[in-house]
């Protein structure tokens, strides 16, 4: 069978250093992934895109930095220690387990066609679609078993209790509890210093509210802004880095007088939305999704999700819409949550009309990962050079702003000095900041498709005109198109290059 496109951007990525799976040597670990040389740049890049358009270039918005780690009471009062618990289902048939906010929807009582065991070879069994109303992603039977909660959030413990040693001093008093009494038990000794690593960043601003705005430069509306890691214990983990357990986000919480948040609501799903284009992503595969009033959190007023056309392989062929970020009005939900479990007022008085109130909240979330996966799976494209010789070239159409190397530096031949004056070019590129790479190795045909393959958009050759006249050729990734241009003064062309690819 021929390679699917999401099969051959996972070999790519791996074989030219984006992303490789985590402790690899060992077997790796489930949904674990590592960035390489070039994918860390990558993601660097889109975070750093975020934070430039979302904190620098701003004046009502700030950032924040806050720990993984956060008093336990914080996930009380937002919600996650009770109900951030995904439902989970098993499959009676293929035994897969799922999440059934997830699974394909069908009409309750309709016929659905499966395979026994969730073989491909199985025999072809029908079955009826339970009044659930959705079938096991993986082989559609209806035969599943109850959905069960499954808290999400990794537990760890803080201090020197060792929560181990007190349950072994108490092993003989749970011998003689029931089942209950003694997960009560086990709880109560766990809980003496459990602490969860955050499943989002979003907490850490409501609980700085206060802070931010006494440090003085803020007033509503504003936004604080934050990129860090969480974790959350995913039960369906798939398709890279697009669901996994360990991950980061790049949220921003922004607070506005109520009766204004309608308005923001809709800006910023805009503003988002455009964000995705701006940086180059195929308008055709992006699309904003209102959710439905049965998907909204009980304290959302709206949602809006980013949605990207990932090349997943599903049943019905490749591609797939997927959440790249999350746009909601929380209203004022999480500070009135945070003001109650805190005993703190968290409320804004404006002293020109001598009003008091609770900020409503927009927040745009979105995931580095998610986001650094469709950027890599839009850019991807194979270009049929010339067809009478098969020819084609594979090609990462990144922006300039995130394009892991942004010059490429070549000395047409190993001789003639020709490679000392390449490697001033890349020096004084790089000492602008450029990212930049050297190759010397085979054919400068080849060496432009190398850097075709990971996106490089700017390609310099050092020649034989170089040493008459001091100039050098640049090639253009998309076109192939080459112009030359002065030696002298390439670090302010890339310079300016790079400014004005950001429109
Ligand atoms: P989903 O419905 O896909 O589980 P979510 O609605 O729970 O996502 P949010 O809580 O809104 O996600 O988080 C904001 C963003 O964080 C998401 O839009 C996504 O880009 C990213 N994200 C959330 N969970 C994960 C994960 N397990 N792996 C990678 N990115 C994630």
């Amino acid at each position: 069978m021929a390679e699917g496109t999401m099969q051959k951007i996972v070999g790519l990525a791996k074989r030219r250093g984006f992303i490789f799976q985590s402790s690899e040597i060992y077997g790796g670990l489930k949904a674990c992934y590592d960035y390489g040389p070039l994918g860390v740049e990558l993601k660097r890049n889109v975070k750093d895109a975020w934070w430039d358009d979302m904190v620098h270039r701003r004046s009502d918005v700030v950032g924040l930095d806050c720990s993984i780690i956060m008093h336990p009471d914080v996930w009380k009062a937002s919600g996650h220690l009770a109900g951030f618990s995904d439902p989970l289902v098993d499959c009676r048939n293929c035994k897969e387990r799922f999440r059934a906010d997830k699974a394909p929807r069908a009409e309750p009582g309709s016929v659905t066609i499966y395979r026994e065991n969730g073989r491909k070879d199985g025999k072809k069994l029908e079955g009826v679609v339970p009044p659930q109303g959705y079938v096991c992603p993986v082989c559609g039977s209806g035969d599943l078993s109850d959905e069960r909660q499954f808290n999400l959030m990794f537990r760890t413990s803080l201090g020197p209790v060792d929560p181990m040693q007190e349950i072994v001093n108490a092993i003989d008093d749970l011998a003689g509890m029931d089942t209950q009494a003694r997960r009560e038990k086990l709880a109560s000794i766990i809980g003496q210093s459990a602490v969860y690593l955050r499943p989002e960043t979003a907490q850490g601003m409501f609980v700085n509210f206060l802070n931010v705005l006494n440090s003085g430069r803020v007033k509503p509306p504003f936004g604080v802004a934050q990129v860090g890691k969480s974790y959350r214990n995913e039960i369906t983990t798939s398709n890279l880095t697009f669901r996994t357990c360990e991950f980061e986000q790049m949220e921003m919480e922004y607070f506005v007088e109520p009766g204004t948040d309608e308005e923001w609501y809709e800006y910023w799903s805009q503003f988002r939305f455009n964000w995705y284009k701006s940086l180059g992503m195929r308008p055709e595969r992006l699309r904003l999704r209102p959710h439905e009033e049965c998907e909204l959190a009980h304290y959302a007023k709206a949602c809006v999700d980013v949605e990207y056309f990932y090349p997943f392989e599903n049943p019905e062929g490749e591609g797939e819409w997927g959440e790249l970020e999350g746009i909601a009005n929380r209203t004022d939900y999480d500070l009135k949550k945070h003001s109650e479990y805190s005993g703190k007022e968290l409320s804004y008085f404006e002293t020109e009309s001598k009003k008091r109130y609770t900020p409503y909240v927009i927040e745009p979330a979105a995931g580095a990962d998610r986001a650094t996966l469709a950027f890599l799976c839009d850019a991807y494209d194979e270009e049929v050079v010339d067809k009478e010789k098969n020819d084609v070239r594979t090609v990462l159409r990144f922006h300039p702003r995130l394009a892991p190397i942004k010059v490429a530096v070549f000395p047409l031949v190993k001789k003639d000095g020709m490679p000392e004056l390449a490697r001033g070019v890349m020096d004084e590129l790089l000492g602008e900041g450029i990212n930049s790479f050297y190759d010397e190795s085979g054919a400068i045909g080849r060496r432009y498709r190398r850097m075709d393959e990971v996106g490089t958009p700017w390609c310099v050759t050092v020649d034989n005109e170089t040493l008459e006249n001091g100039s050098v050729t640049v090639r253009e990734r998309d076109s192939m198109q080459q112009a030359r241009i002065p030696r002298e003064g390439i670090g302010e062309y890339f310079r300016n290059r790079l400014k004005t690819s950001r429109g």
